[in-house]
């Protein structure tokens, strides 16, 4: 398979630097979730929102297989973030961790034998080499979490579908070198979409729902720290949204408070962008 340029280019740097953690969104957006996380040895999932075909189709393109993962990490029981599960985790006996009433959620909905590692939220707990911490957020699900993922390269923080960012959010992923935010939708594309009724749009516009890109804008703000290398613009509405106006509206929102050191990308829902390594403590940081 010919891989796109950026992709062949970016799996070509361990070869020029000694790095050995990397992140790749292997594709979001409203209709499926789901992001690879490679810390020495410890390769992971970050949810199963594709279907199981596509996970692995996406994972060859970065030279990976299912096979080789030590577990997938779930945020909440919404299809686009376990569609995948059955026929990864249920066919390949791989781990999934999620909270109690997450797994209820998943249980009912995909009636299939998982091997379920449960955590409390707000409680951190270990993977192999990564350390994960957990955080409840306002959202429409039964107990929806973020993640704050500790490598020995640096920190990723996971904020997709989330109503509103509180205080508590906020602080538990300002440690962040790399962070996947919510640009969910434009209020005024939402607004106008004739496809939606109005108790869908309400429910996404609510402090239950899903972030606008102005609220993202916001969140990035308080967020944003000499440490915030690189930005993800995730979970774009493929009808209320567009990647160009996501990009713009969080990029002018940082460059106006003089956070301009911060990359932003806007992650694709039907391709993987382009693994993004992370350097060790001491090495050149690519990220
Ligand atoms: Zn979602
Ligand atoms: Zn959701």
């Amino acid at each position: 398979m010919r891989l796109p340029n950026s992709i062949a280019k970016a799996l070509a740097a361990p070869t020029l630097f000694p790095v050995s953690v990397q992140l790749t969104i292997l594709g979001s957006g409203s209709s499926g979730n789901c992001a690879y996380l490679e810390a020495d040895d410890t390769r992971l999932l970050i949810d199963a929102g594709l279907s199981g075909r596509q996970i692995r189709q996406r994972l060859l393109t970065i030279g990976r297989a299912p096979e080789s993962l030590n577990g997938i990490l779930i945020t909440h029981e919404h299809t686009d973030h376990i569609q995948g599960l059955t026929a990864l985790a249920a066919r390949l006996n791989l781990p999934v961790y999620c909270n109690r009433l997450t797994q209820e959620a998943i249980a009912a909905q995909l009636q299939t034998r998982l091997d379920f590692r449960l955590f409390s939220t707000g409680a951190s707990f270990e993977v192999g080499a990564v350390t994960v911490d957990t955080f409840s957020l306002p959202h429409d699900a039964c107990d929806p979490v973020g993640f704050l993922l500790h490598t020995s390269a640096g920190r990723i923080g996971f904020l997709t579908d989330l109503g509103h960012a509180t205080k508590l959010v906020i602080e538990r992923v300002r440690a962040a070198n790399v962070l996947v935010l919510e640009t969910n939708h434009d209020v005024k594309l939402l607004q106008d979409d004739t496809r939606r009724p109005w108790s869908i749009k309400q429910r996404i516009l609510s402090r239950h729902g899903h972030l606008s890109n102005e609220a993202a804008a916001l969140a990035a703000e308080q967020i944003v720290s000499a440490e915030l290398r690189h930005l993800y613009l995730a979970h774009l509405s493929a009808d209320c949204n567009r990647p160009e106006l996501a990009q713009r509206v969080v990029s002018q929102s940082l460059a106006q408070i003089g956070a301009t050191h911060v990359r932003i990308e806007t992650a694709a829902p039907d391709v993987p962008g382009a693994p993004l390594w992370l350097a060790q403590p001491g090495l050149a940081r690519l990220c």
